[in-house]
């Protein structure tokens, strides 16, 4: 299923109850209530949003790119794509989306990554693995590396090919565009708005993005 699913949004953004610029490179953590709405929208265009979700009442149970692949049969996520946890709760629904494709296999950037990926001397350069520990300590709640599992790159383009190949192609992201969640219960969202400066995809250039959020009863 390749098929961009293309959906605009009827909620406007002088009604939302939040409204928050997440700086390129910068971790973000919120807690979303169930039936709540969050927007992510990428400001500038082809920035990579890696993102985890927690049940915010059962750290433990968090998002699963396996149970969520299986149960929409597809892996590429837009909307409709139901956000499944590892223990086969929904987190979150896809209820718009103006981009139409998002990763969830290509897991976040690391030190290690980027060493494998493009040089033994980018070990040391900021990653997405960082800004997720980083923001995971800040909430101080326990949680640590373990609980850095799969996660979602939105707004990045990774198609499998015919044969099986995982590539990382450029964005078909543009600026202005988003993707819209209902959480279907209480959820902890983790963004790291990824620093990466060696992935084309982005044009080198991290950019920030906005999160905005609106109550059930908009
Ligand atoms: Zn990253």
């Amino acid at each position: 299923m390749a098929t961009l699913n293309l959906q605009v949004s009827a909620l406007f953004p002088e009604t939302a109850l939040f409204s928050f610029i997440v700086e390129a490179g910068d971790p973000f953590m919120h807690e979303i209530r169930r039936g709540q709405i969050v927007r992510i929208v990428d400001l500038e265009g082809n920035q990579a949003v890696d993102t985890l979700f927690y049940n915010a009442h059962d750290y433990a149970d968090r998002y699963s790119a396996q149970d969520t692949i299986r149960e929409q049969a597809s892996i590429y996520l837009t909307t409709g794509t139901r956000l499944m946890s590892t223990d086969d709760n929904v987190l979150l629904t896809i209820v718009a989306d103006t981009c139409g494709r998002h990763d969830t296999l290509g897991g976040a950037c690391a030190a290690e990554s980027n060493m494998v990926r493009y040089a033994f001397d980018k070990r040391h350069m900021h990653a997405c693995r960082q800004s997720f520990l980083k923001a995971l300590q800040h909430w101080k709640h326990g949680m640590e590396k373990r609980d850095i599992t799969s996660n979602i790159n939105f707004f990045m383009n990774v198609p499998v090919t015919p044969t099986g190949g995982l590539t990382f192609e450029d964005g078909v992201s543009e600026a202005g565009k988003y993707v819209e969640l209902r959480a279907e219960m209480d959820v902890l969202m983790v963004i790291s708005n990824c620093p990466q400066l060696n992935n084309p995809c982005n044009a080198y250039h991290p950019t920030p993005v906005q999160v905005l959020i609106w109550d059930e009863n908009v």
